[in-house]
């Protein structure tokens, strides 16, 4: 018989959905108010995530950077991603040098600004907190820099520089962190798209990885890559839900982070809900052995 498991696109033992949503309530109760970001520039190398209708545009603030960053070749599908998850009232625009994301909030026909959402409160903050710099590597690699399974996202941990001065030479309280993340958005988009929630999985893994620098802010200790990290589970939990469970299905041996067929007999990674066919994001069987 085959075993089952919830996974999350993170590679891990997920905890089940309900678990998540607790934590949901706790988080609302500290999100922030966020106001227009006038730190931000964008240049001639800026590139729009094409999912909003320009004409509710605000004019773009000018002056320093935030501090979400896009890095790899999968980038621009890991912006629009973000874009799909906090819908129409942020813009986001990602300078194809830097790889930095700004946001503008958008505006309604009477000129209002359109009411931020939760993903988009979680999202703006990110942004606008400058002393930790959330940097996403976006790639439909199968496998992360240190050799783990990559299906959706992986924490790969982050750096506290010591440094209690941010990148703007403006005095700052709290020490400077800077957060890795790794992605594979082919995959990040495929499950979200399965559970009708677009971007969901890629917010998940920015939040994640800013909540872990967060907590690395905190102690003044940096983190390492799941799942030796301090702050991984506590940052999963706490960062927005997932767009659903990935299953596994495996027969016969199956190594702890199997990343190649020949570490396994056989796994099966899926998605599946009650009204649609399940979908497999990867299957692995074991090469027969030569004689
Ligand atoms: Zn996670």
């Amino acid at each position: 018989m085959p075993s089952r498991t919830n996974f999350s696109p993170d590679g891990r033992q997920a905890p089940s959905a309900l678990l998540l949503c607790l934590f949901l309530p706790f988080f609302l109760a500290f999100s922030v108010k966020i106001q227009d970001n006038p730190y931000n520039t964008v240049n001639s190398h800026s590139i729009s995530c094409p999912t909003v209708d320009k004409k509710f545009l605000l004019k773009l603030p000018v002056g320093r950077p935030a501090d979400v960053v896009l890095t790899g070749p999968e980038r621009t599908n890991a912006c629009e991603q973000l874009q799909a998850a906090v819908g129409n009232c942020l813009s986001l625009v990602m300078d194809s040098l830097t790889g930095k994301i700004i946001y503008t909030r958008n505006i309604d026909h009477r000129g209002k600004r359109i009411r931020i959402t939760w993903e988009g409160k979680k999202l703006a903050k990110a942004i606008d907190d400058h002393t930790i710099t959330v940097k996403v590597l976006a790639s439909k690699s199968w496998e992360t820099s240190t050799d783990s399974l990559l299906l959706g996202g992986a924490y790969m941990g982050n750096n506290v520089t010591g440094i209690y001065r941010t990148t703007f030479d403006q005095p700052s309280k709290r020490v400077l962190v800077e957060t890795r993340q790794e992605v594979n958005t082919v995959n990040t988009g495929t499950i979200s798209n399965y559970y009708e929630k677009p971007g969901e999985d890629m917010l998940h893994e920015v939040i994640e990885s800013y909540i872990g620098g967060k907590y690395s802010q905190k102690s003044g200790i940096s983190d390492k890559p799941a799942p030796h990290s301090l702050y991984y589970v506590a940052a999963h939990k706490a960062a927005p839900s997932q767009s659903g469970q990935i299953y596994i299905r495996s027969y016969g041996y199956v190594a702890p982070t199997a990343t190649s067929a020949a570490q396994v007999d056989s796994i099966v990674f899926y998605v599946k809900t009650d009204n649609k066919n399940e979908l497999k994001i990867r299957t692995l069987f074991k090469p027969p052995k030569t004689p």
